[in-house]
């Protein structure tokens, strides 16, 4: 079946693959893939980009962070097209097969697993020799219109994309739009009624795996500064309209730091 897609904003092309988002950005002929999806997804994204690049391909993947629901194509399609996957140097140390993510599920599984299943979990991770760190601080290659902006905590390499020309936000898994059981920014059991009625929401990462709390919360209040007018999450549907900059911020008044002290 030919996978859908929508220009949420101009030259900016939402993949939704199954379980998470793929962006296919157009910046004067420059293309540039964020995120890539889940492992098995290359075959149906390289339709579609085919498709959108009339034939052509990116020049760059470039990851918001190193989760397999993130990267888990990039290797097949950075093979495929012979391209870079651009990731925060930040992230660097969590996807060369050392090291996992310190986060809820992976110090839970270490309790469980023998450290010989954590190594190979970690070698699983690998990404390879296709991959080129990058200072956030010096922008995203390939994508002269637009800024990176450090949004640690679900990740500590964590980034977003924002253009400041239109303000859309392309935010990983920094904030996320759809009903989904967060501790960041969730209010007790109405993300279910949400979820029953399909109607997407606000709200921060996924409990189990976020990184650092604090750092979450204080990078979603960075995003609600930037006011956005799109926002273009990892999981769930793009939101845009005079509603986004306000939800956001307020979403970032039920998060801020203080909040959680005592958590
Ligand atoms: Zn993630």
């Amino acid at each position: 079946m030919r996978a859908r897609t929508f220009e949420i904003a101009r030259g900016v092309h939402w993949l939704p693959m199954r379980g998470a988002n793929v962006y296919l950005v157009d910046s004067g002929g420059s293309w540039v893939l964020i995120d890539a999806g889940y492992p098995g997804s290359a075959a149906t994204i390289e339709g579609v980009v085919g498709r959108l690049c009339r034939g052509g391909r990116p020049r760059s993947i470039l990851l918001t962070h190193g989760h397999p629901d993130h990267a888990g194509a990039a290797v097949r399609l950075a093979a495929d097209w012979d391209v870079p996957i651009l990731l925060p140097e930040g992230e660097a140390p969590f996807v060369n097969g050392t090291s996992l993510y310190p986060e809820p599920l992976v110090f839970w599984l270490a309790r469980l697993l023998p450290r010989r299943a954590m190594e190979a979990l970690a070698r699983g991770s690998d990404l390879g020799g296709d991959v080129r760190p990058f200072d956030p601080q010096t922008g995203a290659p390939g994508m002269p219109d637009w800024t990176v902006v450090a949004t640690p905590g679900h990740t500590p390499g964590h980034v977003a994309l924002f253009r400041p020309g239109d303000r859309t936000l392309i935010s990983g898994d920094a904030v996320l739009t759809l009903a989904w059981h967060s501790r960041l920014g969730s209010r007790g059991v109405g993300w279910l009624w949400d979820l029953a009625r399909c109607r997407p929401r606000l709200c921060g990462p996924p409990t189990v795996f976020t990184c650092d709390w604090r750092a979450a919360a204080t990078s979603i209040a960075t995003l609600a500064d930037l006011e956005p007018w799109v926002l273009a999450a990892g999981h769930g549907v793009p939101l845009a309209g005079r509603h986004v900059a306000p939800a956001l911020r307020d979403l970032a008044s039920r998060v801020s730091p203080p909040s959680l002290a005592g958590d």
